[in-house]
């Protein structure tokens, strides 16, 4: 069986469009895994699961004093509140992620709430790569505060689940060239049409760790530092029961040109329908 798996992409589609055949590029999809029995642990890779959090890091806290309020709180919380996991990926499920040398775990975590600044009404996160071993080694944190009522908003808690990274070809959707789209559009509609599918299917627009951001809205590529052009390190998209924002998305970027041990300069995007 192949790694490579979109059951809707129409086997011709780069026949009928070559223009697409050089924009093509593979992600990672973090599928659901539905049938395994139990919650997620910190050992596994997961969305919204619990992480391997080192016992002597205090589990973090965010304190900036312009947090919209939590529907349906009338006024925001005039404390610190705990951040939530969101995600959490080991090298040996998803290795093609550009671990700094000596780390084999991904984590992210994100205020739940809305923040008037430094990006517009989005969750503020977090990122850290770490070496699961010597994690393990001093103390695994067991004692997560998860935030009380009105210290979170419930559209951007994910529903703990584990991840079943699959590889699939996809082509670029809000990043699909103008001057391509008007020459191809016909026979993508001919192709739709006769496959009874649309393009965006193609687009893997969902949770995933590279391709092309499953933005919904016009791209809004960001620069390090450095004025690197930053890579796109994964999507976290809304869910049936993390919606986002009307199933909006949190898109990751990473420049792994300017990294410094352990520390890879990152940005983020958060986009809404
Ligand atoms: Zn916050
Ligand atoms: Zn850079």
């Amino acid at each position: 069986m192949s790694d490579i798996d979109i059951p809707s992409l129409p086997p011709e589609l780069e026949w009928d469009i070559p223009e697409l055949a050089p924009l093509a590029r593979t992600a990672t999809l973090l599928l659901n895994v539905p049938d395994t029995p139990g919650e997620p642990t910190p050992a596994d890779s997961s969305i919204g699961g619990p992480l391997l959090w080192p016992a002597d890091e205090p589990w973090p806290y965010c304190d900036l004093p312009n947090h919209d309020a939590a529907w349906p709180h009338k006024s925001p919380p005039d404390h610190p509140v705990p951040t939530v996991a969101a995600v959490q990926l080991y090298a040996h499920d998803v290795p093609e992620l550009p671990f700094p040398e000596g780390t084999d775990v991904l984590q992210i975590i994100w205020c739940a709430l809305l923040h008037e600044e430094p990006d517009e009404y989005a969750p503020l996160p977090r990122m850290y790569w770490r070496n699961a071993e010597r994690v393990r080694a001093a103390g695994v944190l067991d004692d997560v505060p998860a935030p009380a009522e009105g210290e979170y908003d419930e559209d951007f808690v994910p529903t703990p689940r584990r991840v079943r990274p699959t590889k699939a070809r996809e082509y670029p959707n809000q990043d699909l060239p103008r001057e391509i789209t008007d020459a191809i559009w016909p026979r993508v509609e001919a192709l739709e049409a006769r496959h009874d599918t649309y393009y965006t299917e193609w687009c893997a627009l969902q949770t995933k760790v590279g391709g092309y951001p499953a933005w919904c809205q016009p791209p809004n590529w960001p620069d390090c530092e450095k004025s690197h052009r930053m890579e796109h390190l994964l999507s976290v998209t809304g869910e049936e029961d993390m919606m986002m924002g009307d199933c909006g998305g949190m898109y990751f970027f990473v420049c792994p040109e300017c990294t410094t041990g352990t520390e890879m300069p990152y940005a983020f995007r958060y986009d809404c329908h």
